[in-house]
């Protein structure tokens, strides 16, 4: 059903302009603003107000002002508010959708499954929120008592990249609520509606004020360095970039803070001699397509056995060359715009190189002309090993395809790059499988599955891809801190 232009501006005239500090909604100190468009027609959607630095300051301190009581506020409690924000953003998952869809440009039908995968942290956190177990033993020595027990890490400063306006928010969010840790959230200049949305969400599901503050900025760094040189602010969650990453890691360490980095990824995507072809090119189109390319966890690198790479090049080709790129809102439309005019630039840039290096593009490699940042999907063959597109987060809808001689030569392939977030291996081999898994040096590992979030998972990478995970039991540790008590022979 298309999507009338009155629905979408009653939508953009619902979400909160303003900077939300201590449950307020309200202008920025100096009255700056910042304008926020729709990847597939460059149009404008909303004008946001920018915060300052002072902005930043106020948030947190109301995100202080109510840290110690929110510590001592009953787990049911919290976990009360996550399960009714749950409730709501389902409710309004239609309105999520297209909110996401109008900023960030994917389809709607993949906006609908984020909201659906974003909301989970909300309902799987709220579970946990009361099962934070700690322990009591008694000491080797027989004498004395060990109790073990966990409190939140205090207040944090939660970053969000652009590409999963809902799910990255929520990711972070919901652990750090159940953890009973106040927060100040910035999201991404590019997409920040949907956080903004959600705050509210937050609030009529019953969120104390000054708990979640949101300050969305067209400077990131006015936001992040005051408040990581504050030292009421105990932490900060950081998903984007490795290169911004690591700048704020080296800021972080001036007042010691706990940190946890959700950085870029280059995902192996390996095609052994035995796997169901048909399965890796519906695995393949899922790993490269969600997001258009668009996602730390996209396949970036598929490496094919030599002996069917030329089968499944084919069938995959196929498969990508009859994508329809189209307005996400629109109904037959099954690849979206890429971010901006920058983000299609470099992917072009990569392809080119390619090419011009002697690869083949067996469908695609051109942008797509008119309105909009849309990008041919693309798939490349004859990719030499050592080529930068290889080497790069692509961050667009394009597969290039290389190809190993046995199982040694994939793992030396998979392991050679300084990131280590997602990987994917598509073998009928169970033992395979395990023998692979054991030595190639990722976070994540999907066997025979295009796609493995999950709100019950631990998610994260190694090398250059991060510090930390999110999700799972391990995403509420990251927001809690250990004490111990020792007791004396009682
Ligand atoms: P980015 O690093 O440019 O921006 C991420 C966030 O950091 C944004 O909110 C941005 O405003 C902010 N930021 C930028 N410069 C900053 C600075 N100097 N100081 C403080 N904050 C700053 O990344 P992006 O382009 O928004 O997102 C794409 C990247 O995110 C890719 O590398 C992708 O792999 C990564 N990513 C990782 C995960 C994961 O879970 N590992 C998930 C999604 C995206």
């Amino acid at each position: 059903m298309t999507i009338s232009p009155e629905r979408e501006a009653a939508l953009l005239a619902s979400v909160p302009t303003g900077l939300l500090i201590d449950g307020q909604w309200r202008d920025a100190s100096d009255g700056g603003t910042f304008d926020v468009h729709d990847p597939a027609t460059g149009k404008l959607l909303a004008t946001l107000a920018s915060a300052t630095s002072e902005d930043a300051m106020a948030a947190l301190d109301a995100a202080s002002a109510v840290q110690a009581k929110w510590a001592l506020t009953a787990p049911r409690t919290r976990a009360e508010i996550l399960r009714r924000a749950f409730d709501l953003v389902m409710e309004r998952a239609d309105d999520f959708a297209l909110l996401m869809t109008l900023e960030m440009g994917k389809p709607l039908a993949e906006a609908r499954g984020e909201v659906t995968y974003g909301a989970e942290f909300l309902r799987w956190f709220s579970e946990e929120t009361v099962r934070d177990y700690g322990r009591y033993l008694t000491t080797p020595e027989g004498k004395n008592k060990i109790i073990v027990q966990t409190k939140p890490v205090g207040p944090c400063l939660l970053i969000t990249p652009w590409n999963f306006p809902l799910a990255m928010a929520t990711r972070k969010v919901a652990p750090a609520i159940a953890a009973g840790c106040t927060m100040v959230l910035k999201p991404a200049k590019l997409t920040p509606l949907t956080s903004q949305l959600f705050a509210q969400t937050m609030l009529d599901a019953g969120l104390p004020a000054g708990v979640l503050n949101v300050v969305s900025s067209a400077s990131a760094s006015k936001i992040s360095a005051p408040l990581m040189a504050d030292d009421r602010l105990r932490k900060v969650s950081f998903t984007g970039s490795t290169a911004v990453g690591k700048m704020l890691m080296k800021e972080a360490t001036n007042k010691v803070l706990r940190t946890s980095m959700e950085l870029g990824g280059n995902a192996p995507f390996l095609v052994f001699e035995d796997a169901d072809l048909d399965a890796a090119v519906e695995g393949a189109m899922a790993a490269k397509m969600r997001n258009m390319g668009e996602a730390c966890t996209a396949a970036n690198r598929f490496l094919v056995h030599e002996s069917v790479a030329a089968e499944f090049t084919e069938k995959f080709a196929a498969a990508m060359g009859a994508l329809t790129p189209g307005r996400g809102t629109e109904p037959g439309s099954t690849v979206g715009p890429l971010i901006d005019s920058n983000a299609r630039a470099d992917v072009h840039a990569l392809v080119t190189a390619a090419i011009e290096a002697g690869a083949v593009a067996v469908t695609g490699g051109a942008p797509v002309q008119g309105d909009g940042y849309f990008y041919q999907p693309t798939v490349l063959s004859n990719v030499a090993n050592d080529a930068e597109i290889l080497r790069q987060e692509i961050f667009g809808p394009v597969a290039p395809v290389t190809t190993f001689r046995d199982e040694a030569h994939a793992i030396e392939l998979a392991n050679n790059s300084e990131y280590g977030l997602a990987s994917y291996i598509y073998t009928r081999d169970h033992n395979r499988m395990f023998r692979v898994a054991e030595q190639i040096e990722f976070g994540l590992v999907g066997f025979n599955a295009g796609v493995i979030s999950n709100a019950a998972a631990p998610f994260g990478g190694v090398k250059q891809s991060g510090l930390g995970r999110e999700g799972g039991a391990e995403g509420l540790a990251e927001y809690t801190t250990t004490q111990y008590i020792g007791i004396a022979d009682p």
